[in-house]
């Protein structure tokens, strides 16, 4: 070995004096002595490494103070990252950021005992769901509500009460897969429901429907197409000529809705995505949708509809397998309570504010980063783009939006170190430029992406 590697290793500090060191004194008040030691100790042993194999050639104490602060903020692996895309429900990035009520009420039950399952009425054991099942009802205009897990558990919840061993109808328009694994036809089998197709690809008409029906018919599904679009020689069936046809022969219509919506958001220029309560007025008898797409609240899947319904569904015994948990039902409680007045709905659930934010608002925002950008000699444009929505709602076509744009001519090298900053940032590449989409970044983070950009540059 080389003298200067030498020299160098012997000059490695102790682990105790950089536990006295007073940026990690300020650390101690934070993280535990034995995490903070532990991490002092991987930094040196990461530095021994890198002495030996002459990538070293002095020893900085900051920077070791720095790499520890930076293992600290490592140490979890289900961390916080900046979301760039515009993606705003992005089931990679965890879908539905919490609006800060759900999070604070989330806080509390979390950190105390609860009436969970007890009733301090009567002081004996109380029901989970009537947390929330009244706030549903109200909110959507129905009789009956239940929550589980989440869609798919909804979904299979509903075939598997109802329609084990008999017929469900759906559109072969409809027979779609969402996200990974969760397909109709599957699900379907799964749940001992049997399937039965109807119409083509592009077409279906009521008639399809009502020469499927037969003694052994469950119920009629719709199901929301989500993530793709059949144009040019098309007909489907609307849920009212649906529900119409189920009344006239006493079958119950059920919607999957996938991402469903409290508000109507016609009135903000979103004209393909019908909401809970006109599904239910069109006339379905059960619908199901998430609660951590448009609804913005936790992962949790919703059945809400004829309170009959409701009731054979609840007494499953499946109900126990696909249960909610307490800091859900804290979460989706506060969330609930914010859709009771439609504009603190769209101010405080972030998912509907970055959906409805107009281009204006974030072409400000947009500006004000590239200043922030300009003090930080960094380099950027401002640009017009699409957003695309997500969570296989809104428009396939996505929404205006700007970005700022950042040109080189190594844009994989540039996105790729930018996944491990800290916190990572999770960008887009347009031709030349990485590109930031502004509808995403919430205002916290914008200081910190300056930062990660600056490292990265
Ligand atoms: C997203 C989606 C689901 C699955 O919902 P999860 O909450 O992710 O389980 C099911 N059906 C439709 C139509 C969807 O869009």
């Amino acid at each position: 070995m080389n003298l200067d590697k030498t020299k160098l290793l012997r000059n490695i500090p102790a682990v105790d004096r950089i536990l006295k060191n007073e940026r990690i004194e300020t650390l101690l008040s934070n993280y535990s002595y034995s995490l903070v030691r532990e991490c002092t100790r991987k930094v040196l042993n990461r530095l021994r490494d890198k002495i030996l194999k002459g990538y070293v050639s002095q020893i900085d104490e900051d920077k070791i103070v720095e790499e520890i602060e930076k293992s600290l903020n490592q140490r979890y692996s289900l961390r916080p990252v900046i979301n760039a895309t515009g993606v705003v429900i992005h089931t990679n990035l965890g879908r539905a950021i919490l609006p800060d009520e759900a999070i604070k009420h989330v806080i509390e039950i979390a950190t105390s005992y609860s009436n969970l399952e007890y009733d301090l009425e009567k002081g004996q054991r109380g029901k989970r769901y009537v947390h929330i099942v009244d706030a549903i009802k109200k909110i959507a205009d129905v009789s009956g509500a239940v929550v589980v897990n989440n869609n798919a558990g909804a979904v299979f919840l509903c075939l598997n009460t109802l329609a084990r061993g008999k017929e469900v109808i759906v559109s072969r328009g409809e027979l779609v897969e969402i996200g990974g694994s969760f397909r109709i036809p599957d699900v379907m089998t799964q749940s001992g429901a049997i399937l039965k197709e109807v119409g083509t690809t592009n077409k279906t008409r009521l008639s399809d429907y009502e020469n499927a029906i037969n003694e052994n018919t469950a119920f009629l599904l719709k199901v929301h197409r989500s993530n793709f679009k059949i144009v040019g020689f098309t007909e489907e069936v609307s849920i009212r000529e649906l529900s119409n046809l189920g009344k006239q022969k006493g079958i119950p219509v059920m919607v999957d809705l996938g991402s469903g919506c409290f508000i109507d958001l016609k009135r903000y220029g979103f004209f393909t995505e019908p909401s809970v309560q006109e599904v239910v007025r069109e006339g379905a008898d059960i619908v199901t949708f998430s609660g951590d797409k448009l609804l913005g609240g936790a992962q949790a899947g919703f059945i809400i509809g004829r309170d009959d319904l409701i009731e054979q569904i609840s007494k499953n015994p499946l109900m126990r397998a696909l249960r909610v948990d307490k800091m859900t039902l804290a979460a989706l409680e506060a969330t609930l309570m914010l859709y009771l007045d439609e504009k603190e709905a769209i101010e405080k659930i972030p998912t509907l504010r970055m959906i409805v934010e107009s281009p204006e608002k974030i072409k400000n925002r947009a500006l004000k980063i590239l200043r922030m950008f300009k003090k930080e000699g960094i380099d950027a444009t401002l640009k017009e783009d699409v957003s695309m929505p997500g969570g296989g709602s809104l428009p396939e076509n996505g929404i205006k939006t700007y970005v700022v744009a950042i040109k080189t001519t190594q844009t994989e090298e540039f996105i790729k170190k930018l996944r491990k900053t800290e916190p990572p940032v999770i960008a887009r590449i347009k031709e030349d430029f990485v590109i930031f989409d502004v509808r995403t970044l919430q205002e916290k983070e914008i200081p910190l992406l300056v930062k990660a950009i600056k490292q990265v540059l």
